[in-house]
């Protein structure tokens, strides 16, 4: 906040009490001399209780009976006690609010006088503006007024009071460098529409009073209380309802977007965007997983949430994005060792300050100024932790940490069966897809392709004289050539590539968009690197030699994926029998029917390709 918007709210909270208690003093020539009576006093109490009973009308705009009640104590008994009641009640009210931090954090000294200042200033400023106003208006004179003459005042007195009001309190807002022009007028304009419905209450009040006395005041004051009670508790209720819907909204949402992946890093890309786009996309996001074998914790740091979704939006939508930094915790080390020790959600707000006393030793602490991690939980055990941290202290509530919660139950089931996808589909030793899952994408492809009409290409590849490898040198070894092997075929798969374990020692991919010329040509590659690598096995320097096949739609004429693949095969036989450690291309068939053409045709012509598949078939 600027300097001069200081001075502005110390010379506002000032001048407020001075007038109030000055003209307490000396009334004089504006105002009624006044003395304290109980019926002040019940005023009093009255104002303070619809001060309490405030509730929400639009959005941003509370109201509350007490104005009703300083405009008719204005006319009823005169502006310097409605003054003294608006100072009291309201700053009162401020007072409270500050002690139950329900505005603003008060850390730092600066920070401490703007809310002594703001606090002061809340309740001064309608006071001066009530003072000002009755006595530029000449209400506050002391001949009475008659009814036709109040059913004037009454509403023109209160539609300045509100106007003039609210335009300095808006005016001290903007001091403080809050809201825009424009959120400002909206503002405005409903809180003092919402305000003015209270008119009537006024000028009944006063009526009431001048007619009937204090009783009926009272009883009306009490009835509208009561009302204003009813409608509090009707506000309150559909306001949790809101909550409740939204938070209800969150939950399905956050469901349907993380139960659409199974694959492990698509899965963790969701959670970790959705995450940021609920928390705030300023947040980075970070996952960290228990590994029993090892007793320790993988963390993962993510980019921070805006540079992830121009990272995802440049990876065509695909989820690609690595994590950015990955670090190892011993168990029970660092803010996430805490979180699984504990099975407790943190939310540290200022990190540098408070961290210390969480971790083991301060290097563990992340280079952040927020911090909020939940744990993952399945089966009641702790598996990992989910966090988000910025750079901005202060950056999380309480209302974060559900949210948090909220993602962390879904995400907790949705990794675990990503888990157990894994298991049913990845090779334990090989880590290639299982056969079952391969034939699944192998079908899935043909279809794709069939029906949009590109081209694609498969291959199968057995290493070389295995079985004397592994009576060389026993079958652990023969392992680890194997788990070797599968490496070199993985690394030189590409994206959309698939690999799986066919057999033993066999392989299969499946190479999208791919001609059989393009295939052979990769299939080329793999065969010259497993022949350039080297296992070292008990101080011996393994090597081993493969054979593959390849086959290619449309140009093998093969009437569908098993068929393609018997084809491979063949050309796989043929590379073994021509002497091994090479690749051998399945020969163009020209027996695809062309498109267009008749069932009966397309029968004749599936029914050769699967006599020429049958014989090729041999046993291995
Ligand atoms: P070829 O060049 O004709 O392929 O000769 P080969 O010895 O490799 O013959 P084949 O492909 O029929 O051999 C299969 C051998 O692979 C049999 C078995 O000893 C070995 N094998 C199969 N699965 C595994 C495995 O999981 N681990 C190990 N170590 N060996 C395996
Ligand atoms: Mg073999
Ligand atoms: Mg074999």
């Amino acid at each position: 906040m600027p300097r001069a918007g200081f001075v502005l709210l110390g010379v506002i909270a000032v001048a407020g009490w001075l007038a109030v208690i000055g003209f307490s003093l000396d009334p004089y020539p504006w105002f009624r001399p006044w003395t304290m009576t109980w019926e002040l006093g019940a005023c009093f109490a009255l104002g303070a209780l619809a001060r309490t009973l405030a509730f929400r009308v639009f959005r941003a705009v509370r109201i509350a009976l007490d104005s009703a009640f300083y405009v008719a104590v204005t006319f009823i008994w005169g502006a310097v006690p409605a003054a003294w009641l608006i100072v009291l009640i309201i700053t009162a009210d401020a007072a409270f609010r500050v002690l139950r931090g329900t505005t603003g954090a008060t850390s730092g000294k600066r920070r401490l006088w703007l809310s002594l200042l703001e606090l002061t200033q809340t309740g001064s400023l309608p006071a001066l503006v009530l003072l000002l106003l009755s006595a530029a208006f000449g209400i506050d004179e002391a001949q009475p007024y008659t009814d036709r003459e109040l059913i004037v005042w009454v509403p023109i007195f209160s539609l300045a009071f509100l106007v003039v009001h609210y335009f300095l309190a808006g005016g001290a807002h903007w001091f403080q460098g809050a809201r825009s022009a424009r959120l400002f007028r909206g503002f405005f304009f409903r809180v003092v529409v919402a305000e003015l419905t209270l008119v009537p209450l006024s000028l009944a009040m006063v009526l009431d009073y001048l007619h009937h006395g204090m009783f009926f005041f009272l009883l009306l004051g009490c009835t509208a209380l009561l009302f204003n009670w009813i409608f509090r508790r009707a506000v309150i209720t559909s306001e949790k309802l809101d909550e409740r819907a939204s938070e209800l909204a969150t939950i399905n949402n956050v469901g349907r977007i993380l139960s659409s992946s199974l694959e492990r890093r698509t899965l963790i890309m969701n959670i970790a965007s959705e995450t940021v786009r609920l928390v705030g996309s300023a947040s980075r996001f970070v996952l960290g997983v228990y590994d029993a074998r090892h007793e320790n914790i993988v963390v993962d740091v993510f980019l921070r949430g805006e540079a992830l979704a121009v990272e995802r939006r440049a990876q065509g939508g695909r989820a690609r994005v690595e994590p950015v930094q990955r670090g190892i915790v011993p168990r029970g080390h660092g803010l996430t060792g805490w979180v699984m020790q504990n099975r407790r959600p943190l939310l540290l707000s200022n990190v540098p300050e408070v961290g210390a006393s969480y971790v083991t030793d301060p290097a563990e602490l992340p280079p952040c100024a927020s911090w909020l991690g939940v744990p993952l939980i399945i089966y009641d055990e702790v598996f990992g932790v989910m966090a988000v941290e910025s750079d901005a202290a202060y950056a999380y509530t309480a209302d974060h940490l559900r949210t948090l919660m909220i993602i962390a139950d879904h995400a907790a089931v949705a990794l675990e069966n990503a888990r157990l996808y894994e298991l049913a589909t990845v090779d334990g030793l090989t880590g290639l897809y299982v056969r079952r899952y391969f034939d699944q994408r192998l079908n899935e492809e043909w279809r794709r392709v069939t029906r949009y009409g590109q081209e694609f290409a498969i291959g199968i590849l057995d290493l070389d004289h295995f079985k004397k490898l592994n009576d060389t040198y026993g079958h652990q070894a023969g392992d680890q050539v194997l788990r070797g092997a599968a490496t070199v075929l993985r690394d030189n798969m590409r994206g959309a590539d698939i690999a799986g374990r066919y057999g033993g020692e066999e392989f299969a991919f499946i190479l999208p968009r791919t001609t059989i010329a393009e295939a052979k040509h990769m299939a080329e590659r793999i065969r010259g690197d497993i022949e350039a690598m080297r296992v070292v096995v008990n101080g011996e320097r393994l090597h081993v030699t493969c054979s593959i096949g390849v086959a290619g739609y449309p140009e093998c004429g093969a009437a569908d994926g098993v068929a393609l693949l018997a084809f491979a095969d063949q050309a796989l036989y043929d590379a073994k029998s021509q002497g091994r450690n090479r690749v051998v291309a399945a020969p163009h068939t020209e027996l695809v029917p062309p498109r267009g053409v008749s069932t009966e045709e397309r029968l004749r012509a599936e029914a050769v390709t699967q006599e020429i598949v049958k014989p090729a078939h041999r046993a291995r």
